[in-house]
């Protein structure tokens, strides 16, 4: 046994016994160089992490179909009790370089082009403001599908009562692949904030 694993067997063993209790739950794009562990430098058991292709958040719709994200949100608020919600984006993003290219998909598959529909219509709004380059209209699209993840929790009602009741906080963020700097949405401006360089 080497690595990591074995630095951490004791936490782990605790953790195995006592069961997890992270504060805290990303909802993360599944790019690898976008690994919240990493980023956060966190340990087991610390987050909560739900991966998925351009870390989005669908709207809430008990409607019967198969949704993992919703089910993962479902558990860490109403199980896990988590205090904290990141959205996390990232710069350099695939799924959405997809959505902003139709014409281009990411893959051939059946799958990808109907999840990144979720943010259609903002990556039409982006691609009609023909005066922005491609990597403006990228990045744009990142932030501003940040915020629409982040307005889609508030549809789920027990993310937006234990809002209300100010058990539970939303935050947005931002990773630029390119530098390794993590910008943070300003809540009241919806702006992401570069952070301060020593
Ligand atoms: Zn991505």
């Amino acid at each position: 046994m080497s690595g990591r694993y074995a630095q951490e067997t004791a936490r782990y063993r605790e953790l195995a016994r006592a069961g997890q209790t992270p504060e805290t739950m990303i909802i993360a794009c599944c790019d690898s160089r976008a690994a919240p562990e990493a980023i956060f430098g966190s340990g087991p058991g610390e987050l909560f992490v739900v991966r998925n292709v351009a870390n989005l958040v669908p709207p809430y719709s008990p409607d019967g179909e198969f949704h993992s994200t919703s089910a993962a949100l479902e558990f860490g608020v109403q199980s896990l009790k988590v205090k904290n919600i990141v959205v996390m984006g990232h710069g350099r993003c695939g799924g959405i370089k997809a959505a902003l290219n139709p014409s281009d998909p990411l893959s051939p598959g059946d799958f990808i082009g109907k999840w990144m529909s979720l943010i259609a219509p903002a990556a039409s709004t982006v691609n009609s403001s023909t005066m922005l380059t491609a990597t403006e209209r990228q990045t744009a699209l990142e932030r501003i599908s940040i915020r629409f993840s982040l307005e889609n929790l508030r549809t789920f009602p027990c993310v937006s009562i234990l809002e209300k009741k100010e058990r539970l906080a939303l935050h947005g963020a931002w990773f630029d692949i390119s530098t390794g700097e993590l910008w943070v949405m300003n809540p009241a401006t919806g702006d992401f904030e570069r952070p301060e360089v020593d």
